[in-house]
């Protein structure tokens, strides 16, 4: 670690690198997604690999996870152990369905198809589905259930490839948007999915063309550096007790990105900044949020904690903030966010956690 290097806020200042869910190597082929037949196809043909989601969950292979089945559960419960935890540190793939095998689930069951893209190997290609099993009884209607682990998208990303860390992502955020929205917003009848599962139709007769596509919600999140380098983290009363991160926050209506990133900061530790710089993004999808990372330079340190949201907040230097982590004082974000890598770039290498 280069202790001697200053954390640039403009200028020079490195753009955060692969984050875990902002990887693919899926094209996602998006002028195919209006050939109505296209799913139907792919459901015939056995080299078509589908990838298979239950209640925000992915299916990996019985086994591979094994050894650490609670770990890679999913955690629901704010007080349970973050998701990636104890998530193994060795790569972990997808469970994959074959076409024909989804079309029989599909066909019988009702469950959501969602045509996830391609990854194309010159002229040829393997093309790639999401099966959600959701809406329509959960695992229950899979055949051969007891073969597959189910999985948080948290606990996988930092342990999957490229390739299937960026299917899950995008099966995910999909699939969660068709859960969450099963009426049209602007008249309130039942919507179907249409443009192989990227958009919703309206069924209202009167309201017949009117397509409706994923809201995302934009959050951003910002490393706040004082003069001396030291790093601003915050615990959030909603927290468990030693977590500690870096202040982030809802885009509100009609609001700038840096605007939010000024407000947010004097809102929840009374810090005003000075300059804000990009860093980088990456998908957030639960269950609909995408991170916006920025680094800022403090222009005040008097922290003034809301007391509502925030009930701590502290400076650190990387010593101390080695020495907090080392003796179990503070826990970090979780591997999978960006929260993670920003602290480390700033931290200038790997947290290592207890
Ligand atoms: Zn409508």
């Amino acid at each position: 670690m280069d202790m001697g290097s200053r954390y640039g806020v403009r200028g020079g200042a490195a753009p955060l690198g692969d984050l875990p869910l902002a990887r693919t190597k899926i094209d996602y082929d998006v002028a195919a997604r209006a050939d109505g037949g296209l799913i139907d196809r792919l459901l015939d043909d056995p080299a078509t690999r589908v990838v298979l989601v239950d209640r925000g969950l992915v299916a990996v292979p019985r086994g591979l996870s094994s050894s650490t089945p609670a770990a890679l559960a999913c955690a629901e419960d704010p007080a349970a152990p973050r998701p990636d935890a104890a998530a193994p540190m060795h790569e972990v793939g997808l469970s994959f369905m074959s076409g024909p095998s989804a079309r029989s689930v599909a066909e019988v069951s009702g469950a959501l198809v969602v045509y996830l893209g391609i990854e194309r190997f010159g002229d040829t290609g393997v093309s790639y589905l999401a099966l959600d099993v959701t809406r329509v009884g959960g695992a229950s209607v899979l055949p051969d259930q007891a073969s597959c682990d189910w999985v948080e998208l948290r606990s996988l990303a930092p342990c999957a490839s490229v390739r299937d860390a960026g299917l899950a992502t995008s099966a995910i955020a999909v699939c969660a948007w068709h859960d969450r929205q099963r009426f049209c917003p602007y008249c309130g009848f039942p919507v179907r999915p249409t443009l192989s599962g990227w958009a919703q139709a309206c069924t209202n007769p009167e309201d017949a063309d009117r397509l409706l596509f994923p809201r995302i919600e934009p959050a951003v999140i910002t490393a706040i550096v004082d003069d001396r380098d030291r790093l601003l983290l915050q615990h959030n009363c909603a927290w468990r007790p030693s977590f500690y991160s870096v202040s982030a926050g809802f885009v509100e209506a009609g609001e700038s990105l840096e605007r939010a990133v000024r407000r947010e900061a004097l809102e929840e530790v009374g810090i005003e900044l000075d300059e804000v710089g990009y860093l980088g993004s990456q998908p957030w999808p639960f269950p609909a949020s995408i991170m916006l990372g920025f680094r800022a330079r403090a222009r005040t340190t008097d922290i003034h904690v809301d007391g509502d949201e925030v009930e701590a907040a502290r400076w650190f230097t990387r010593e101390e903030l080695g020495r907090a982590i080392a003796c179990g004082e503070v826990e970090p974000a979780g591997r999978a966010s960006i929260a993670r890598h920003m602290i480390e770039q700033w931290y200038g290498g790997p947290l290592e956690c207890l």
